[in-house]
């Protein structure tokens, strides 16, 4: 048995648990729970179903900008890493064993570029729902509180870190050895490279905000944590054990 084919088993068994968590924790939290909605253990590289309506996080994000961003954009990255993959060793792979095998190598520069950006939306879309934002609870707050002191300080270097990436990019709220802290990527860089678990992003490339916002990206790094922010996402990647796509 090759690594790649007992890394996909370790796949499988993973969505079979967290499918059963996954449940528990829609039951308990009624239908209108959005939670885990991108991965299907059918297919891997996909252009996930959106958790929600494309008008479903307006006045925030626009329909017109989840038409672009989602369906060219995000539909884009999909393609093209399907292309790319197409008979090769990666294809059947998931995006994060791509990312895994591709990083920090010249010669798949374009393959790991196209299939983080695969993940990087699928994480950024499930990052948001209708009516989100504010001051989490449970078990993620206590993670705030204990890595940052308390909600205003991970809001303040949350926006900090989403303001100040110079061009393209995301920022991310990680799981770093037990702690959590906030980082950034340029382009289409990814925390799984470097041993941190993703718990959520925000999309800071201009195509993310631009037809809503202009050039004021700090209006909508707030808008983001004020009102979309989906800490039921954060809690269940900090409690699962690999990541959804
Ligand atoms: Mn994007």
């Amino acid at each position: 048995m090759t690594n790649y084919q007992l890394s996909t088993m370790n796949r499988r068994s993973f969505i079979v648990r967290v499918g059963t968590a996954g449940a528990a924790l829609t039951m308990a939290m009624g239908k209108d729970s959005t939670l885990f909605s991108a991965a299907d253990s059918a297919s891997k590289i996909q252009l996930p179903k959106l958790p929600y309506d494309m008008k479903a996080l307006e006045p925030h994000i626009s329909e017109k900008t989840l038409q672009f961003h989602y369906g060219k954009h995000h539909q884009g990255y999909v393609t093209k890493t399907l292309q790319m993959i197409a008979r090769t060793k990666y294809e059947g792979a998931s995006a994060s064993e791509i990312i895994k095998g591709t990083a920090d190598q010249p010669d798949s520069e374009t393959l790991f570029n196209n299939a983080a950006q695969v993940f990087n939306h699928t994480y950024y879309w499930n990052s948001m729902k209708p009516k989100g934002g504010g001051k989490p609870q449970g078990q993620i707050a206590a993670e705030i509180d204990q890595s940052f002191g308390n909600y205003d300080k991970f809001v303040e270097e949350f926006t900090d870190v989403a303001t100040t990436q110079f061009g393209s990019g995301w920022a991310w709220l990680v799981q770093d050895s037990n702690y959590l802290k906030v980082i950034k990527t340029a382009n289409a860089g990814n925390p799984i490279t470097d041993g941190m678990k993703p718990l959520l992003t925000i999309d800071v490339w201009e195509h993310a905000y631009y037809l809503d916002y202009q050039n004021r990206r700090a209006d909508y790094v707030k808008a983001f944590i004020n009102s979309l922010l989906n800490w039921d996402f954060a809690e269940q990647n900090l409690e699962s054990s690999g990541p959804i796509c």
